[in-house]
């Protein structure tokens, strides 16, 4: 049997934690012949919540499931960590500024940087949920300077997701069967969805989407937005906001990063932009990448139309103003 893989969850008792914990005890997240050791992080306030989720999962007898952690201590929590999900964070109250949920956030993720950096495995992958995603990991990777800049991700999967989801109600085909859309950019109504490059394979060979949906003005528009406001969406019908499908994604991410992509096929996923195309260096930022043996890569090459370009500059600007209001906050 393989040795176990320790993955900490953090807001553990939050609804997306909850969704995501039997997942990842269940080999979604690293593969069915992989057992786990979960470590669950969150707030004195819902520690006893906490207890309850723990209970769960003692009783769904897992059989994958070699230990179980559920702590208020960060540093508890991050000892021997080799994967990291953070989805604990202050949470956007009505009324409240961006500004206002990202001072919260900013020292949130500088604490949980160092008790990281500290106690986790030094080649620990951690990827980022809370929003706002983008900032707060790039936060988290300056306090914990120690760790590769490549192994501190945020997470644009769901949104990937969601927009694979879109073209295959579109055109009625499997969603197994759309793959290469791309989510560029910061994980909020900025994102930039794209589906230039996107593929259906029609048992006749790959064609491409805008040629299936034939109709730009469609995909130009409609498409995106859904795909933009579709988490306001589900909070309208719900009256909560998504935690499944987040949670789903979220292993999603891990799964494709550990074990690879599959061939000819990119995922989306927000990562220390290097430059390529044109997007400022040291942001985390979402791109198109392939997963090998651990290691994700920037596709390149691909073509990047005006449409595009215009758009995928927007959410690179939305972005240098989060960083510079984290950084100002910061110095105080
Ligand atoms: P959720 O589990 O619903 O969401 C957790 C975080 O994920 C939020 O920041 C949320 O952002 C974000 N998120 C990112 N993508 C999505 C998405 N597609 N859909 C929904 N959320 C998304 O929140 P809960 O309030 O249920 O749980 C949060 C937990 O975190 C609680 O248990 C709380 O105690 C804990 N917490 C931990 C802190 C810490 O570690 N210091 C601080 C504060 C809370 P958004 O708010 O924009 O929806």
């Amino acid at each position: 049997e393989k040795d176990p893989i320790t993955v900490l969850v953090t807001g553990a008792a939050g609804q997306i934690g909850y969704a995501l914990v039997p997942m990842i005890a269940r080999g979604a997240m690293l593969g069915l012949d992989q057992p786990v050791i979960i470590h669950m992080l969150d707030i004195e306030p819902a520690a006893e919540a906490l207890k309850g989720v723990k209970m769960e999962l003692i009783d769904a007898a897992f059989p994958l499931l070699k230990d179980v952690v559920a702590t208020t201590d960060a540093v508890e929590a991050c000892k021997g960590v080799n994967v990291a999900v953070m989805v604990g964070g202050f949470p956007r109250k009505e009324g409240m500024e961006r500004k206002d949920v990202m001072s919260k956030n900013v020292s949130i993720y500088k604490a949980q940087a160092s008790a990281l950096e500290q106690h986790a495995a030094p080649d620990c992958k951690v990827l980022v949920v809370a929003n706002p995603a983008n900032t707060n990991a790039l936060i988290l990777k300056e306090f914990a300077p120690s760790f590769p800049a490549r192994n501190i991700t945020c997470l644009t999967r769901l949104d990937h997701n969601r927009a694979l989801g879109q073209v295959s109600e579109r055109l009625n085909v499997h969603v197994g069967d759309v793959r290469n859309v791309t989510i560029w950019g910061n994980h909020s109504s900025t994102q930039y969805p794209d589906v230039n490059h996107a593929t259906v394979n029609t048992g006749a060979g790959e064609k491409p989407v805008r040629e299936l949906v034939a109709d730009d003005q469609w995909l130009n528009t409609e498409f995106i937005t859904t795909v933009q406001q579709r988490g306001a969406a589900i909070i309208k019908a719900r009256k909560l906001s998504s935690a499944l499908s987040a949670a789903s994604s979220a292993c999603d991410h891990i799964r494709d990063w550990v074990l690879g992509t599959p061939k000819g096929t990119w995922v989306s996923m927000g990562v220390y932009s290097d430059g390529s195309y044109g997007i400022p260096a040291g942001l985390i930022y979402s791109f198109p990448v392939t997963c090998e043996k651990g290691e994700w890569s920037i596709v390149q090459g691909l073509k990047i139309d005006e449409f595009s370009r215009a758009r995928m500059d927007a959410t690179s600007k939305e972005l240098v103003e989060e960083k510079s209001l984290a950084d100002q906050m910061d110095d105080s």
